[in-house]
């Protein structure tokens, strides 16, 4: 360990070395070493385990070799992604003068810390989603914020939850929402002991604490100012020194820290209420799969992929953002909705538009670039090419002005870039080189000194070939060779035939096996010439490239509300072009609390399905007599299906998508929860039945009369009685006017059946089965009425269950029936039966029009005759 090692003992590199580390004592330090970067001690440990290196050692003036392992400086990104993505932090440290200039040891000091949320560097994030890094400040007054920024792309927000009641559920629901992959924070904040349970389980990200003084808004409150370029801090929406600003505070001063550079890059900072979204906490967003699936985490099969269908990376990210907080303000709302539907009725604008968009990079990225100073040419030739794209997107756009204002709007806000164009257009070449480092990317005619200095350097290549023509001639040797490197510069050379022809005032500089190198007087004064036109040019050339990269760095801001504006019309023209392609309509927004949905599909399903045809449904929903749907069924009928789709449907409305329905109108929903299935919280060593509960409790505890609910099959974890009483419980708690909200409910409990004539809005429906003898076909509609039948040995057959123990289990399922008509022979209230014996004559109705007698053998007559009979005895 390096901390035991008596300092004055190590080598003057190793005491450097240390004296790094001891400064930054939680990063792997990788130190710069020529052209590796190489880790010692434990550091070196570690880092050869995780990323699986050599591990092998250096002396350093102990008697033992200090362990070490490095990396080489041309591949490090690789290797820091996969450090970062483990949760690590590295300090970068370079050698600060030129090893060959410098007497004695190199100067070396830490140029940037890398953590997983402070990442710039294309290689190590993915184009369509965000990355993003959270501070978390927890005042002791109990008041309490979030900022949130993307280094990558400048972006940054700050949250406030209000509401103190539900403080950490808030808290909770926004860092879902950004799934941040570092997040620092004050120590005060350590005792939001459900939060910290949170990121410890759930969100799993790096995490750091700072100082109480990092966050504190005296010492920087100027800088914020500074940072967004306003006098005070109230028009930011900010507060003098409350949380909000000290978040914020702590944001900076982070950043300031890991990217020890100015922090040009943010230009503005949004300001979010925490009511301004719709609430979904992280069970919500798995069960509807909203980014991706439950089973295999993956991101097809999940409404992002059905959705996202825009053509940059900054209008995939904005989707992404878009899908991740639904909007709750109708107007909002409406305003999306109008624009798809401009584009949607206008489909040759549509396709123009997707097709200029095709040319379009990724703006934000490129612009940090810029700032950062690590832009390449041909990420300016990118910037170019884009703007280029630009007059015309607005062209379009403004043929649909008058459809949309929200289009109108943005029409507006894309600026045409022209002097970005013509600046990089008249700066730098054609095709330019991946790097700057030989040259050949200003433009000849653009830098009068620069075209005066190639043309030196053309010229004395030109005089190279002349004096080997000459020295052919002189010395007879009509092998002779010219040719260069590092070491020496221009050579002559002669191979072994000739050796006798060498003249007596070449200069031998190296014998190979074959050949021996000279050089001339006359070739070094060349040369000299030569190479320092060459060097004087790359200076120039580096010169002006960064001037100009500088150029485009002071419009940024024009830049990146052009960027923000065209990533909007980027997932408008996605929704619009997805709506064509599924069928969709435009949802209708209503306030009175209703969800009416006619012929709605699982947007999902519906594309999944590859031999069967969705079949569409219809729901009904209100705040009054039909708040709460009670849905039995078998397994396997489409009862999970169809209530997530009511939420999906819902969901989509509010991002401003059409909705795959014949006809909505959609009442916006405040939040939305969801109890499904087996959730993966298992890992934090809770029971199946406890983490049910605890996701029920949240739903009772925090659904208002505007939320959506769904909820599959509650109580399921823990014996019947249990389950039941549970279930029943949480129904009647849900739908009477404690909370009263829109909920859908599928339960195997026919017990729960009752309800519906015990409280108001409480109704019963079921996906409808046909039943041929002892097997039944799903049709996949919903119909009034519930069943008490959950045809469970049914479906067992259906799976392929072995004859005998289907057999078997209905034995024991006819014995149990009869023993229960004897103790308790009225299970079922009499209301409850009313409404199957409705549901009954349904079933018989549907089932004749789906029959075609004239297809039908005598038995098979038989067969439904008995069938019939027996539905509406
Ligand atoms: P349950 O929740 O009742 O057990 P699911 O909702 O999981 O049933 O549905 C089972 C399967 O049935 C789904 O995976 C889907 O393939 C199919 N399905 C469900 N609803 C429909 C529908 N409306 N049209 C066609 N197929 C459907």
């Amino acid at each position: 360990n390096l901390a035991d090692v008596p300092r004055e003992k190590l080598s003057p590199m190793m005491q450097q070395y240390a004296a790094t580390k001891e400064k930054y004592s939680d990063c792997i330090v990788f130190f710069r070493l020529g052209d590796f970067y190489e880790m010692f001690f434990e550091d070196a440990i570690l880092v050869s385990r995780e990323l699986e290196l050599t591990l092998t050692g250096k002396e350093c003036g102990l008697e033992e070799r200090a362990p070490m392992c490095g990396v080489p400086y041309h591949s490090v990104e690789l290797y820091l992604k996969r450090l970062v993505d483990k949760g690590y932090k590295i300090a970068i440290c370079e050698q600060m003068t030129d090893p060959a200039l410098s007497k004695g040891l190199v100067e070396r000091d830490v140029i940037r810390i890398v953590t997983p949320g402070t990442l710039i560097e294309s290689s190590m994030l993915e184009d369509d989603s965000n990355n993003y890094i959270c501070t978390l400040y927890y005042g002791n007054d109990g008041s309490c914020a979030l900022c949130f920024a993307d280094l990558s792309t400048g972006e940054m927000s700050l949250t406030v939850p209000q509401e103190a009641s539900d403080l950490s559920v808030r808290i909770m629901d926004v860092l879902s929402r950004y799934m941040p992959a570092e997040l620092v924070m004050n120590s005060q904040a350590l005792s939001l002991k459900s939060v910290m349970d949170f990121i410890k389980v759930r969100l799993q990200c790096a995490v750091s604490l700072r100082d109480d003084i990092c966050f504190d808004p005296v010492q920087n409150r100027e800088l914020v100012c500074q940072q967004f370029g306003v006098p005070s801090l109230d028009l930011l929406g900010m507060t003098e020194d409350g949380a909000d600003v000290s978040a914020v505070c702590g944001m900076l001063d982070y950043i300031r820290e890991t990217q020890k550079r100015n922090i040009a890059r943010f230009v503005s900072i949004e300001v979010a209420d925490s009511a301004s979204a719709m609430g979904l906490d992280l069970n919500a967003r798995r069960n509807l799969e909203l980014t991706e699936t439950i089973r295999n985490k993956e991101r097809k099969g999940s409404l992002l992929w059905l959705l996202d269908d825009a053509r940059t990376a900054m209008g995939k990210r904005l989707l992404k953002t878009w899908l991740e907080q639904p909007l709750v303000q109708p107007v909002k709302i409406m305003a999306r909705l109008d624009a798809v539907d401009a584009f949607v009725k206008k489909s040759l604008v549509l396709m123009e538009v997707r097709d200029l968009l095709n040319n379009v990079y990724d703006l934000e990225r490129l612009m940090t670039r810029v700032i950062y100073q690590k832009a390449t040419p041909r990420d300016l030739k990118s910037l170019s090419m884009t703007a280029q794209q630009l007059p015309e997107l607005k062209a379009q756009l403004r043929q649909l002005a008058g459809d949309s204002r929200l289009l109108a709007t943005l029409e507006q806000q894309i600026s045409p870039l022209e002097r970005v164009c013509t600046l990089v257009e008249n700066a730098i070449v054609d095709d330019p080189p991946i790097t700057l480092k030989d040259g050949g990317v200003i433009r000849d005619g653009f830098h009068e000194e620069l075209d005066r200095q190639r043309h030196i350097m053309n010229g004395g290549t030109q005089i190279i070939d002349e004096i080997l023509q000459r020295e052919k001639e002189r010395t007879g040797i009509k092998g002779l060779k010219i040719g260069y490197n590092r070491v020496f510069g221009y050579y002559l050379e002669v191979t072994r035939s000739y050796y006798d022809l060498i003249p007596s005032d070449y200069i031998r500089k190296q014998t190979l096996a074959n050949s021996e190198r000279f050089i001339t007087e006359e070739l070094k004064n060349v040369e000299n010439e030569i190479l320092g036109a060459k060097d004087r040019v790359l200076r120039l050339e580096e010169g002006i490239f960064s001037e100009v990269r500088d150029c485009l760095a002071a419009m940024l801001k024009k830049v990146q509300e052009t960027a923000a504006a065209v990533a909007q019309v980027d997932v408008l023209a996605s929704f619009a072009n997805v709506a064509i392609e599924n069928d969709y309509t435009k949802p209708e927004i209503a306030v009175d609390g209703s969800i009416q949905i006619t012929g709605g599909r699982h947007p999902v399903v519906e594309r999944m399905l590859t031999e069967e045809m969705f079949v569409p449904n219809d729901t009904y929903l209100d705040t009054k007599a039909q708040r709460m749907l009670m849905i039995t069924g078998p397994n396997m009928a489409g009862k999970s299906t169809y209530m997530r789709q009511v939420a999906l449907i819902t969901l989509m409305a509010q991002i401003g998508s059409f909705v795959p329905a014949e006809y909505a109108k959609i009442s916006v929903v405040d939040k939305i929860f969801t109890r499904i299935g087996a959730s993966d919280d298992l890992t934090a060593g809770q029971s199946t039945f406890m983490v049910e509960m605890k996701e029920v409790s949240d739903i009772l505890n925090y659904a208002t009369k505007n939320s959506l609910v769904i909820l599959d099959e509650v109580g399921r974890g823990t014996s019947t009685l249990d389950g039941v009483s549970i279930a029943r419980a949480v129904a009647e708690y849900i739908s009477s006017r404690k909370i009263g909200c829109k909920t859908l409910f599928a339960t195997h409990y026919h017990e729960l059946l009752d309800l519906e004539q015990e409280i108001d809005g409480v109704k019963n429906y079921s996906v409808a089965v046909k039943k041929h003898g002892d097997t039944i076909r799903f049709l996949r509609k919903i119909v009034p009425g519930g069943v008490d039948d959950s045809y469970g040995i049914a479906v067992a057959k259906l799976a392929g269950l072995p004859d005998q123990v289907v057999k078997r289990a209905k034995e024991l399922l006819a014995e149990m029936e009869a023993q229960t008509a004897v103790s308790a022979p009225k299970q079922t209230a009499q209301t409850g039966q009313i409404s199957f014996a409705a549901m009954q004559q349904e079933r018989a109705i549907a089932t004749l029009q789906k029959t075609h007698l004239a297809e039908l053998s005598d038995a098979e007559c038989r067969e439904l005759l008995a069938d019939l009979t027996s539905m509406l005895s």
